[in-house]
């Protein structure tokens, strides 16, 4: 893109990438981990002062408790910090939903802390997934509220702090708050060619955990009920339900149990991801696993317990998606830029607004890759781009509320 074409709407683009660049700084150098609750609040404070200035109202909203499965099988409750909700307008007559994460996937015990800028690169803990975009639709929001298109559009911004695990807590908030608006917008990253993520998977995280009866495997072999035969045979069942051709991945991701060869384990725990094409195959999944759990339990002998279930349910790519994919191909051209868009197999919080029924695009953030990694970047360049990009879709938006 030309600097011209962005000069068109900021006055000095250097000037606000260097702010919108030590902004996303300030927030990726304060670890924020999904399970760092002091972390996340120190980056929550840092977002209120950047959206507050541009809201009517601000909610610090307590979501449910999270479950999980440690690694004895108990279940552990973890209380994530509250969902930050912020409103503008709610009586204009465009509404909009959009969202974004503060935590990341980075634990306080990562290596991977600061960032550092290394040419066009920003490298750095969350810069691109996802505190750069954060900036990006603050810096959208900012340029919106100074112009006449302020008042003909109002927003509800949901910051959640547990996207990176699933968003368990903060799902039923953007369940609620997605149905009373027109249009979604997220800002998780676009690759750094700029393209965007099309339909997305559904997928659901599980846990199955077995537990047997341990006996001494020389002197009384045939009395024991063995919880890692019984989680094998079930992890074996479960993958065969993979269909390359209807799109649905079982991937078992671990499985921990047993200990010494001459006893008979009465402990395994088994962890696996599911993903799927469409909200049938959820169903239709969810009834095959019990099946199975049900089969080797009485085979086996052992208790099979199932913890989990579909957290991101797919997000299929419909007319409406399309044509607001369409509408979004014509701002990047009036910036000079080819909005291309593709399917993929990841999930995010798109995939819950779009279970709402709410028509959204989930990539409306920073450009930059190897999110989830030690190496993640964000490209400079893409900061004062998807601020416009963003600037210009919410224009064409109301424009084309305005028609219908
Ligand atoms: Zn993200």
């Amino acid at each position: 893109m030309s600097v011209s074409q962005l000069s068109r709407l900021f006055p000095d683009p250097d000037a606000l990438t260097q702010r919108m660049l030590e902004t996303t700084v300030r927030l990726s150098d304060i670890n924020s981990g999904s399970w760092n609750r002091d972390g996340i609040a120190s980056v929550q404070s840092l977002l209120a002062e950047l959206f507050e200035p541009l809201s009517d109202s601000y909610e610090a909203r307590q979501g449910a408790d999270i479950s999980r499965m440690d690694g004895s099988g108990d279940e552990v409750l973890f209380t994530p910090n509250p969902i930050q909700i912020f409103r503008a307008r709610p009586q204009a007559p465009l509404q909009l939903v959009m969202t974004g994460h503060s935590d990341t996937v980075f634990p306080r015990e990562s290596h991977f802390q600061t960032c550092h800028t290394d040419g066009d690169l920003l490298c750095g803990p969350g810069t691109a997934d996802m505190k750069g975009g954060l900036v990006v639709l603050a810096e959208a929001l900012r340029w919106l509220d100074q112009s006449p298109w302020r008042d003909q559009f109002g927003f509800t911004v949901i910051i959640s702090p547990d996207e990176e695990t699933g968003s368990l807590s903060s799902a039923p908030v953007l369940m609620e708050l997605a149905r009373g608006a027109h249009y979604g917008m997220t800002y998780e990253p676009a690759l750094p060619d700029g393209t965007l993520a099309g339909a997305r998977k559904g997928s659901g995280n599980f846990t199955l955990t077995a537990r047997g009866l341990s006996t001494h495997a020389g002197r009384n072999f045939f009395d024991g009920r063995n919880a890692v035969m019984a989680i094998a045979q079930a992890a074996l069942r479960f993958s065969e339900l993979t269909s390359e051709e209807q799109g649905i991945t079982v991937n078992i991701g671990r499985i921990q149990g047993g200990g010494a060869v001459n006893v008979v384990p009465d402990f395994c725990q088994c962890r696996f991801n599911i993903r799927v094409d469409t909200p049938q195959q959820m169903r239709v999944l969810e009834g095959s696993l019990q099946q199975i759990i049900r089969e080797v339990s009485a085979a086996s002998g052992c208790e099979l317990h199932l913890h989990g279930g579909f957290n991101r349910p797919p997000k299929p790519m419909t007319p409406a998606q399309q044509s607001m994919f369409e509408l979004l191909r014509e701002c990047g051209a009036e910036l000079g830029l080819d909005i291309q868009w593709r399917a993929t197999g990841g999930c995010c919080e798109g995939n819950n607004l779009a279970a709402a029924g709410l028509v959204n695009i989930d990539t409306l953030g920073v450009r930059g890759a190897k999110i989830h990694t030690d190496q993640e970047y964000t490209c400079i360049d893409s900061f004062a781009e998807r601020a416009a990009l963003s600037i210009l879709l919410i224009q064409k938006l109301i424009q084309r509320h305005g028609e219908s």
